[in-house]
């Protein structure tokens, strides 16, 4: 069995594979972990870039389905986390999702009701002055609280997958890019690499917002968009608490949405990006700072002492996706919700490989869009649309 991508998709379904006594070779390109699995903003909450509401309006019961998914994906992290002891600072700590206009508080009530209504979670709408409560800033409007969220440290999270996948005795080979994959005629795959072939009964790819061109069909359905992250300082507590009480996980209602935490260790991690335009670290760093000073004033003046970027895997409906094409199993674009989903993932793509099935819901077809190979030359004017969405 071969695994491509070495990120918290691959290194679950290594575990498990390995769990099962099966043989695993998890090839990664770069360093373990290199990608977006321990980039992200640590926040682990479930849903999907589509919300409820409209998942069940554009779907109906496999909506249900999806979200109900996503829910046992969060489920099935604190599970991993406690089970296998992964130490990586998990803090059920719940999460706001903000208004940054006075309408998005109407797509908020819909969404609290849908969840109460549909799956029996309660999510507490505050109107701007409860949000007061809850973080110190003048920009938004009220917000939807979920208790049932919570925040990690992602390297130390995927340093326990990959701990967990070692030990069961997945071989585990970093800058290892797989180049190249051909069916045998005797049954299953040839994986080429620089160092070598390798034979196997089945393959599963994990690239996500990494795809190169091992899998055409998946690169074409796959859209990579940067996303971004400033890390402060580390805050005194009276700085810290003064401006984020209760330690939420927040993110806002923009399409350009900032997302944005307190660390463990009291640094304000702030993410977000201001367009699909091509940028450098710098000039996100300088944005994401000017940024998180006008919903944070107290924070001016703080030091910035880290700033970096990686891959978001987006698709063309917002939703991540499992299936299999010419026989290779994949398991991606999260859509930057995926810490949760792509453990969930991870699993179930082991399980079906094992001979197990996948749930109807996720049964779905995987948009492309027509003259889509490589370069997404749509980004531009889709950028645009958003960003004037957005200013409206
Ligand atoms: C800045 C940022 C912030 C985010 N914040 C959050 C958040 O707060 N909460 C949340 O839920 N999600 C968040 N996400 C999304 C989340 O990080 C991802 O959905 C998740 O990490 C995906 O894991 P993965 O294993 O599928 O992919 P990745 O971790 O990206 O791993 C894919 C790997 O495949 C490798 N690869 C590609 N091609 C080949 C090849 N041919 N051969 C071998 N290896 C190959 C790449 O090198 C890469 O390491 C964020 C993402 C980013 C970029």
């Amino acid at each position: 069995m071969v695994v491509v991508g070495g990120g918290y998709t691959g290194m679950t379904a290594a575990a498990r594979l390995a769990q099962r006594g099966r043989s695993v070779a998890l090839l990664e390109k770069h360093e373990l972990g290199w990608g977006a699995s321990s980039r992200n903003g640590g926040m682990v909450h479930p849903g999907f870039k589509v919300g409820p509401a409209d998942l069940l309006k554009r779907y109906g019961d496999q909506g249900r389905q999806l979200y109900q998914a996503s829910v046992d994906a969060f489920a099935l992290l604190e599970e991993t986390i406690t089970t296998d002891r992964i130490e990586c600072d998990y803090a059920r700590t719940g999460h706001l999702h903000l208004a940054y206009k006075p309408r998005d508080m109407e797509q908020l009530e819909a969404e609290a009701r849908v969840l109460a209504e549909e799956w029996g979670i309660s999510a507490r709408i505050l109107d701007r002055d409860a949000l007061a409560a809850e973080i110190a800033s003048p920009v938004y409007h009220g917000g939807l609280l979920y208790e049932r969220s919570g925040g990690l440290h992602p390297a130390k999270y995927f340093a326990g997958l990959a701990r967990l996948a070692f030990d069961r005795g997945a071989h585990l080979h970093d800058r290892t890019p797989a180049v190249a994959l051909a069916r045998r005629r005797q049954g299953g795959f040839t994986v080429e690499t620089p160092r070598g072939a390798i034979a196997a009964r089945d393959v599963l790819l994990a690239t996500n917002g990494y795809s190169d061109g091992l899998v055409p069909s998946i690169r074409r359905r796959i859209i990579p968009i940067g996303s971004y992250i400033i890390a402060t300082e580390p805050l005194s507590d009276d700085r810290a608490r003064s401006a984020i009480p209760n330690r939420r996980m927040l993110f806002d209602s923009k399409n350009f949405l900032y997302y944005w935490r307190l660390s463990s260790d009291n640094r304000m991690l702030f993410g977000g990006r201001a367009s699909f335009a091509p940028t450098t670290i710098a000039k996100a760093r300088d944005w994401l700072y000017a940024a998180m000073v006008r919903v944070h004033p107290q924070l001016a003046g703080i030091m910035v002492e880290h700033a970096w970027g990686g891959n978001v895997g987006f698709t063309f409906d917002r939703l991540p996706h499992i299936g299999r094409t010419e026989g290779i199993t994949y398991a991606l674009g999260y859509c930057g919700t995926g810490v949760a989903m792509s453990t969930y993932f991870g699993q179930l793509a082991a399980d079906w490989i094992a001979g197990g099935e996948v749930p109807g819901c996720w049964q779905r077809p995987f948009p492309g869009l027509p003259l889509y190979r490589e370069t997404p030359w749509f980004l531009p004017a889709v950028g645009w649309y958003y960003a004037a969405l957005d200013r409206l």
